[in-house]
């Protein structure tokens, strides 16, 4: 995974740096919260738009974070912008 170094700074420092394909510092992440107390990351690349998805366990506090509800309807705004089918 070329995002390795990047996930173990978030999981630290909360800080993604630069992304590992293009060297952009146009990076992010987004906890997502399941109902279960689990919960995935998503980290990505605002300049290449490339990103890696982690099924992970319970994300560490103090990180950027949404529930399943509140990212499924960023998406589908993402997709109305787009003018992408919903
Ligand atoms: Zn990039």
């Amino acid at each position: 995974m070329k995002w390795r170094d990047n996930l173990l700074r978030i999981v630290n420092e909360g800080i993604v740096g630069k992304c590992p394909f293009c060297k952009s510092d146009n990076t992010d992440y987004m906890y997502i919260d399941h109902e279960n107390g689990r919960g995935c990351l998503d980290i990505w690349c605002g300049s290449c738009n490339e990103n890696e998805h982690v099924d992970c366990a319970t994300p560490p506090a103090n990180r950027k974070r949404m529930t399943m509800k509140q990212a499924l309807a960023e998406e589908r705004e993402r997709n109305r912008k787009k003018n992408l089918a919903i």
